[in-house]
């Protein structure tokens, strides 16, 4: 299926919005991959993957129970893999969150399919959700700067958990924005931060996800953050490019920006995955054939 010649790859996709009314039926279907693929090859993206949400699948529920995911686990993940696998021609991957504490139950459900590549994400600090208005972890009384350090310290278990592919959205924590009145990103250098994170991804070798959702977000800045990238480049850490489209129009999105970055720290080559085994391959813009980023 992948032809080395042209490669952009966008494996954090989801093929429905994050509503509860969001139904297996109404959007895993044949019909809406298309709606995906049409929009990739306009941004001329030819790798692409899935990545549901686990906590979406009732099998979810044996790895933890918090409130959110009894709400949202309603579909069978067996059946979602099936389609993907049987029905179009995507990567099959998902989204699965980093709990500490359950990683033999989680490595359980994720050992028992054969997914292309698993996309680790850190959304929560214990039962308090980053980016989320129900179970908020900036209203828990905690500072800033002590949510900030302890999702950067989670983010490196869950590198080093190696349970995941990919490290998702490297550094949600600043989804807020750096304005927001309870949700304010620290002051200074955010090294300091990124600093409790790196030898975690560095020696797992976990590939960092390049993520364009948050430009979508009040952030308005790529995961992670240049400077974070930076310091995952200098450790010798692989990249993986996605945008976290929930819809359509969001495939690919804001990927100018991700190659304008990519290209001014020096990547030349994007992960790509097959039944959880890694390779590099060489970045080509759309429209070129097979001349790599300057
Ligand atoms: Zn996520
Ligand atoms: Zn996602």
């Amino acid at each position: 299926m992948l032809d080395f010649a042209l490669m952009l790859t966008d494996y954090h996709l989801h093929l429905r919005p994050d509503e509860l009314d969001a139904t297996p039926e109404r959007y895993f279907t044949a019909a809406n991959v298309d709606r995906y693929r049409a929009a990739a090859e306009e941004q001329g993206v030819t790798e692409l993957g899935v990545s549901e949400h686990v906590y979406r699948f009732t099998a979810a529920l044996d790895v933890w129970r918090h409130p959110l995911w009894r709400q949202f686990a309603h579909d069978d993940i067996d059946e979602y893999c099936a389609f993907v696998r049987e029905q179009v021609d995507l990567r099959l991957g998902i989204e699965a969150d980093f709990v500490p504490g359950v990683e033999d139950r989680m490595a359980n459900l994720l050992g028992a399919r054969d997914f292309d590549y698993v996309v680790g994400s850190v959304h929560f600090l214990g039962d308090h959700a980053l980016d989320m208005d129900d179970y908020d972890v900036w209203t828990s009384g905690r500072s800033p700067e002590q949510i900030w350090r302890a999702y950067f310290i989670a983010l490196g278990e869950a590198a080093r958990s190696g349970l995941f592919d990919i490290l998702a959205h490297p550094d949600l924590v600043k989804v807020w924005g750096s304005t927001h009145p309870g949700r304010p990103t620290p002051d200074g250098d955010l090294r300091r931060y990124y600093e409790l994170a790196i030898d975690g991804i560095a020696e797992s070798g976990i590939a960092v996800e390049v993520s364009t959702a948050g430009l979508r977000k009040a952030a308005n800045e790529i995961y992670p953050a240049p400077a974070f990238l930076q310091m995952c480049l200098e450790a010798g850490v692989a990249v993986a490019l996605s945008s976290d489209a929930h819809h359509p129009r969001d495939v690919g999105s804001g990927y100018e920006h991700a190659l304008g970055l990519l290209g001014s720290l020096g990547v030349r080559e994007l992960c790509v995955f097959e039944r959880r085994k890694r390779r590099l391959q060489p970045i080509t813009l759309p429209g070129t054939s097979g001349a790599a980023i300057a």
